[in-house]
């Protein structure tokens, strides 16, 4: 069995522990930042909870195959509805009523309570009452960023699981192994140092990255490079000209297009050599950035250089 998270190694022999006695408790708290692998570790403690393999969980039964598609019947998220600050007294109110029903499927049911820090007093104490009487097929795991924005009544009936961020080594392979495509290790690292450690939000800031625009104005400012003019890469740029934060960006994101065309191009040495030599100016054109450079004479700069560049002369 595979311990979800990197980094907190403290936890893993009391979860292992709850895990293989079969006790995993009526009422747990996860508490830590966004970020931090607090539904990871709800989820992988509901699903061992439904697990009807030897080695919880298996991966391998029919329950475990619903959990980890998010399907199962028997772990039942919970958190505020859109646009709503908090969970409502009336949802509370029905997991009190419910919790009593027996499981469909498992011999356990879960509630995954997301977003507990939230939670208006009057629907805490709704739910204070199931955990002062829990029903014996009942798991509440409850997801906070602090347990002391809780009822002291409520902490007191949980166990409480607390994450937090690891060590940069950590944190930079494991953001490393978990991203669907190469970046530049790098730009990871820059990454993982500007978000402090935090791998989830290390990931949903490199991978948004992946998929906004600028990436994608990236692309097309290496397909101009190798097939177009001279004048449509100035135009190209007219977007960017009152926008130094974007164009930053942009420098960033070109810098991950060049990386990931060096790994799949390597064959064709002539571009490869163009694209590293493109590469190696970046840093120049975004310390000019910062300076008071006005912009449209910087981007003719980018465009020139860059046209020598692939032009062979220089
Ligand atoms: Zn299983």
């Amino acid at each position: 069995m595979i311990f979800p998270l990197n980094g907190n190694e403290n936890l893993r022999a009391s979860v292992f522990n709850m895990i293989n006695s079969r006790r995993i408790p009526h009422a747990i708290i996860i508490e830590g930042d966004e970020g931090t692998g607090r539904h990871t570790l709800a989820y992988f403690l509901a699903k061992a909870a439904v697990c009807r393999g030897n080695e919880r969980p298996c991966d391998r039964c029919r329950d475990c195959g619903m959990a980890s598609s998010h399907n199962h019947p028997d772990i039942i998220p919970v958190s505020p509805e859109e646009n709503k600050k908090s969970i409502p007294i009336a949802r509370a109110r029905e997991i009190r009523a419910e919790a009593y029903v027996k499981p469909h499927s498992a011999d356990k049911k879960v509630y995954i309570i997301d977003h507990a820090e939230r939670m208006e007093i009057p629907p805490q104490n709704a739910l204070l009452k199931v955990l002062e009487e829990p029903p014996e097929a009942v798991i509440f795991i409850i997801i906070t960023t602090s347990r002391t924005q809780l009822l002291p009544t409520i902490v007191s009936r949980c166990v409480c699981l607390s994450l937090t961020v690891p060590d940069f080594e950590t944190a930079f392979n494991s953001v490393k192994n978990q991203l669907k495509e190469e970046v530049d290790d790098e730009a990871v690292k820059e990454a993982v140092k500007s978000v402090g450690n935090n791998i989830g939000l290390c990931l949903s800031l490199l991978e948004s990255r992946g998929e906004n625009k600028v990436r994608a104005a990236a692309k097309e400012f290496l397909r101009l490079l190798f097939d177009g003019s001279e004048y449509e890469m100035l135009r190209f740029f007219v977007p960017f000209e009152k926008d130094r934060v974007k164009t930053n960006e942009f420098f960033e994101c070109l810098k991950i297009e060049i990386s990931a065309a060096l790994k799949k191009d390597y064959k064709r040495i002539v571009r490869a050599r163009a694209l590293t030599k493109l590469y190696s100016f970046i840093d120049e054109w975004q310390r000019l950035l910062k300076t008071n450079i006005n912009l449209p004479l910087l981007f003719s700069a980018v465009v020139c250089k860059s046209k020598s560049i692939i032009g062979g002369n220089l």
